[in-house]
């Protein structure tokens, strides 16, 4: 049996440590054959650790290489978040949220504006410095045709078997793969075992704790999943927020209630912006998207 060799290589480490989505995983790859994209400026710095944390938008605006130039995906986009701040996006579908989750990593640029990460520009920022203090968990979970226990050190190669252990059980799916007759030794990936939604994005969630980075970014995490999974998973993915900056993708409102401030995104604008309970009181898009979601027996019930 061949073991994973992690690589060393800056951009494959960056892409394998995305667990991202199939069709941005696919033009990530498509680079990584041709030129890597994102290339270091001769002036970039590491991460200053002194205002680790601090993530902002100071009047970003975005479109896609091959969309219309002049229907911008992002426009103006501009905020502000301090160390260990839990900020959620929603709005509508096409609104623009994944996208932002695409510039804080500095996978496209801003066009317009700046995507600022510990007080620099991410374009001054070494782009690995970068992507070893960001965890991103996505709606799909690569995982690469190997053991589950190399998957999870994929985060951290000398992670030891104590630690992949409390990261999965932080995660809730320690009892999972104990389970299986191979357990972290079970091979997963591409013609592997074969594991539910949930339990791959349990997955990320463990990969992300092991790796521990000061900011996460949360999109969609546990839209795909049913109901009982998805609180399990929400229930990870709480932990994993704790004590970091987490800009949370959100689906379902229920899972931001908590938020320090959420934003509201439409048509690549933020419409509105504050606490559940103010936007609420505001009365407007956020006030309305709470209404469609609210389940009417629940409410019947208090
Ligand atoms: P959301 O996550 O809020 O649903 P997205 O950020 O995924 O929104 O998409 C915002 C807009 O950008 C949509 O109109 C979408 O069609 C467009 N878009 C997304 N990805 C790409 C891409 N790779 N190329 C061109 N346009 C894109
Ligand atoms: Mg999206």
């Amino acid at each position: 049996q061949s073991r994973l060799l992690f690589p060393t290589v800056g951009l494959l480490r960056v892409v394998l440590d995305l667990q991202t989505s199939g069709a941005l995983f696919a033009r990530i790859f498509e680079y990584f054959d041709l030129e890597p994209a994102i290339t270091d400026s001769a002036t970039a710095k590491p991460v200053d650790e002194r205002r680790v944390g601090h993530v902002a938008f100071d009047d970003v605006s975005f479109a896609y290489p091959d969309g219309e130039p002049d229907k911008p995906t992002l426009r103006g986009v501009s905020f502000e978040l301090q160390p260990g701040q839990f900020a959620a996006f929603v709005g509508p579908s096409g609104a623009g949220k994944t996208t932002i989750s695409y510039l804080v990593p500095r996978l496209y640029e801003a066009t317009a504006g700046s995507v600022r990460f510990a007080g620099q520009d991410v374009r001054d920022i070494e782009h690995e410095d970068l992507m070893a203090h960001i965890g991103i968990v996505s709606q799909e979970t690569y995982l690469f045709h190997s053991s589950i226990g190399d998957n999870l050190r994929y985060a951290k190669p000398d992670a030891t078997d104590a630690e992949l252990e409390q990261a999965a059980r932080a995660a809730n799916i320690h009892e999972t793969i104990a389970s299986f007759p191979d357990g972290y030794d079970t091979i997963v990936g591409e013609r592997g075992y074969r594991l539910s939604g949930g339990e791959k994005q349990r997955i990320a969630i463990a990969r992300v704790l092991l790796k521990d980075p000061p900011v996460l970014v949360l999109d969609e995490a546990t839209s795909a999943l049913d109901s009982i999974s998805e609180r399990i998973v929400q229930a990870a993915l709480d932990t994993a927020a704790r004590g970091r900056t987490t800009i949370s993708i959100a689906h379902r409102l229920s899972t931001i209630r908590d938020a320090d401030v959420v934003f509201v995104l439409d048509h690549g604008q933020i419409v509105e912006q504050g606490t559940h309970d103010e936007l609420l009181a505001l009365g407007g898009t956020y006030a309305t998207l709470h209404e469609q979601q609210s389940d009417p027996v629940v409410a019947a019930r208090g």
